[in-house]
């Protein structure tokens, strides 16, 4: 595979739903040293073409679910298809299907991790979503930044009512609006990747990855829109790039578990390390009130 000659897809979203990573039904049954393997998955970038599937099913139904998942490494054989390759807004390179899995017969060895990454798919999970989190991230970021580059080089020279469009304070406020937010998503993910290349607590990255994920993908959303209202008429044709990077950007917001998911994970993470803390850390703000020690007015129930 790294010598590319073997193309690979992952295949993790179910037909009841990608943010239900745990609620798959894609089942791997346990038959001495091999599973067998039964379901299906969709929106499997590349599956058209695979060579190699990576797939999440579930091992044990009466684990809790944490415990319940093992990812596989399944090769293209028999009784692995794909049923259908989906006509996509765009991305549509890719080959984009739903896999139907029946009856495929997995070695053990095929589990990521072996014997002892039986029931441990969740923790190959958390660890791909923060790369592939971060990695959407910044390309919402370039995605968003090439997008103002070329609103800002043609309000510069398009002229309009005797003037260059940028001369017009509400076309510089959009050029204005768009650099903030693609510079406080870059910012953001520069921390988001600190985080964790310093690998503070899991739960942080965690969280940190989902804030980036989340920011950078409806900031760019915004700005790409902002960028095609500059170019007016034009901005709508393919004469520039501006409406594909808007068909692109827009399956940022979804993919790799869709923004509201991002904002579950945010503060479910949050609460975890906050509410774990006896005392607050450093300044306790709500002391700062001047009724702040009245607690019989403090009713919480
Ligand atoms: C072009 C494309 C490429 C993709 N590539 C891949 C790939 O290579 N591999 C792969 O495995 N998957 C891939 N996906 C799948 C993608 O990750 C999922 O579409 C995404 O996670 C959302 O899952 P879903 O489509 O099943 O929507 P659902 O999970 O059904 O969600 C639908 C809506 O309900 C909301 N929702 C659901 N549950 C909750 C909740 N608990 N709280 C709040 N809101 C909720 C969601 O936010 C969303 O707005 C791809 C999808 C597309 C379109």
């Amino acid at each position: 595979m790294l010598q590319g000659r073997l193309a690979p897809a992952e295949a993790l979203t179910g037909l009841r739903g990608g943010s239900d990573f745990f609620g798959t039904t894609t089942r791997a049954e346990r038959r001495g040293d091999y599973f067998v393997l039964n379901g299906q998955k969709r929106f499997a970038v590349g599956s058209e073409g695979a060579d190699l599937f990576f797939v999440y099913a579930r091992t044990d139904p009466h684990a809790p679910p944490r415990n319940s998942i093992s990812a596989f490494l399944i090769e293209r054989a028999e009784g692995v298809s794909v049923e259908h390759v989906y006509g996509l807004l765009d991305t549509r390179g890719g080959g984009t299907g739903r896999l139907r899995f029946r009856d495929v017969r997995v070695p053990v060895g095929n589990v990521l991790g072996g014997q002892a990454g039986i029931g441990r798919g969740g923790d190959v999970f958390d660890q791909m979503m923060i790369a592939e989190r971060l990695a959407s991230a910044c390309a919402a970021v370039g995605l968003g930044r090439a997008a103002l580059e070329v609103a800002a080089r043609y309000a510069a020279r398009r002229k309009a009512c005797g003037q260059e469009i940028r001369r017009f304070e509400a076309v510089s406020l959009m050029i204005a609006d768009g650099l903030t937010q693609v510079d406080a998503a870059r910012a953001l993910n520069r921390e988001a990747c600190r985080a964790t290349a310093a690998n503070v607590s899991p739960g942080r990255v965690r969280g940190m990855a989902s804030e980036a994920k989340k920011f950078a993908s409806d900031a760019a959303w915004e700005v790409v829109d902002l960028a095609m209202q500059v170019l007016g008429g034009i901005g709508y044709t393919n004469v520039f790039p501006v409406e594909r990077l808007l068909r692109d950007v827009r399956l940022i917001r979804i993919a790799n578990g869709a923004n509201e998911i991002m904002n579950l994970f945010i503060q479910h993470e949050f609460y975890k390390e906050f509410l774990a803390a006896a005392q607050p850390v450093g300044r306790d703000a709500e002391a700062d009130a001047i009724n702040a020690f009245q607690p019989e007015e403090k009713v919480f129930e």
